[in-house]
């Protein structure tokens, strides 16, 4: 694994890198591919579902990294309400006209919506991430949308017992009631954890309501990450979906609360470069990011994009080759195309790890 994987060092000089898998993202062989072709790129946090076959599946990506190099830290996503990242997409496909040329299949992005025999024909369940893309395609209005709010209470005790790092609270403005009701249950485990992360959109008021949350949760007891949550799940899209994050960050870190801002919600290649021209990135000369008054941006998260950056390989890494004896170091347990996999992260990795070199090669 890369040796820039250093997670509170990444923040405090603005590296940090989160992987999403994606909330609702359940697909456990692409799940356990990522957490380990992304930490073999040198991330420092992998953003998982909260399940405890999701945090297993992702624990054992990560488990095939080298044991004697720091690993990224292991987050799962929570919300206090209804929210598009936990949501499926469900159809009865045999409600379906046959003459249908199946808009729904065309658009998905995640290869959830299947073809007979499989879900016959309908959304697999764990492969849908609720993007939300095929709904409004459906020309017989079929298909419908169905949120889950978390119950920490029966969520957490098995999640942390799996011995994660991190956890991030999906809020909306006007939800502090519920937002408070999940802290309280939150609570007695902070002290078990490394960081907290608060994801929220953008929206008139928004700024307020994340310091009216601050005051209701501090002093805490690990680092604080703000995530402006841009346009969710749209940076696989185009270019253009990384701006609202961008003016949402800008925003917090003039007037927002103390803690890193960490843009997210369409990020894609373009981010980096827009951060950089906007003078959002640390340059290595510059002191490190304070807590309060930072004018740059403690790192970047990706979802969608990541997920579709390393489609190629999703189907095919997450499992180990047949008939290897898992005693005989002498045999490569790498799979093929895992290197390929590996360079290909990186690219999406490096830039944001290393801008400055980064720059400086691009001229
Ligand atoms: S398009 Fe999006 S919401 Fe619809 S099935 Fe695919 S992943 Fe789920
Ligand atoms: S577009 Fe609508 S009718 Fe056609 S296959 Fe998809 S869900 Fe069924």
């Amino acid at each position: 694994m890369s040796k820039l994987c250093n997670p509170l060092q990444s923040l405090r000089s603005g590296h940090w890198f989160k992987l999403i898998c994606g909330a609702s993202y359940q697909y456990l062989p692409a799940v356990q591919t990522l957490a380990w072709v992304y930490g073999l790129a040198g991330v420092d946090c992998i953003d998982v579902a909260a399940d405890p076959a999701v945090v297993t599946a992702a624990r054992q990506g990560l488990d095939r990294l080298d044991p004697a190099l720091a690993r990224p830290w292991l987050m799962v996503s929570l919300n206090d309400g209804e929210d598009p990242h936990f949501r499926k997409a469900q159809f009865d496909p045999a409600t379906c006209p046959p003459d249908c040329p199946r808009p729904c299949a065309q658009i998905c992005p995640a290869l959830a919506i299947a073809l007979p025999p499989q879900a016959n024909g309908g959304v697999v369940a764990d492969r849908c991430y609720g993007c939300g893309r095929c709904l409004p395609l459906c020309p017989h209005d079929r298909i419908q949308g169905h949120s889950t709010v978390c119950q920490p209470q029966e969520l957490l005790p098995p999640i942390l017992a799996l011995g994660i790092d991190a956890v991030e609270i999906h809020t909306q403005i006007d939800r502090r009631a519920g937002f408070l009701d999940l802290w309280q249950v939150l609570l007695p485990h902070l002290s078990s954890l490394k960081l907290v992360a608060i994801s929220c959109p953008a929206g008139t008021g928004a700024v307020d309501y994340l310091w009216s949350l601050y005051r209701a949760i501090t002093p805490l007891p690990c680092p604080l990450i703000w995530q402006a949550d841009g346009r969710p799940m749209s940076g696989d899209i185009g270019a253009g979906t990384t701006h609202a994050t961008l003016t949402f960050a800008q925003a917090l870190l003039a007037q927002g609360p103390p803690g890193y801002v960490q843009v997210a919600g369409g990020t894609n290649a373009y981010t980096v470069p827009k951060l950089g021209q906007l003078g959002l990135l640390r340059s290595p000369e510059s002191p490190l990011l304070p807590l309060q008054g930072s004018p740059w941006v403690a790192g970047a998260a990706y979802g969608s994009y990541a997920r579709r950056w390393l489609a190629p390989w999703l189907e095919t890494l997450g499992t180990e080759p047949d008939g290897l004896d898992p005693a005989d170091s002498s045999v490569s347990r790498d799979p093929p195309g895992l290197m390929d996999a590996v360079a290909r992260a990186k690219t999406l990795v490096l830039p944001l790890k290393q801008p400055h070199l980064h720059r400086r090669l691009s001229l």
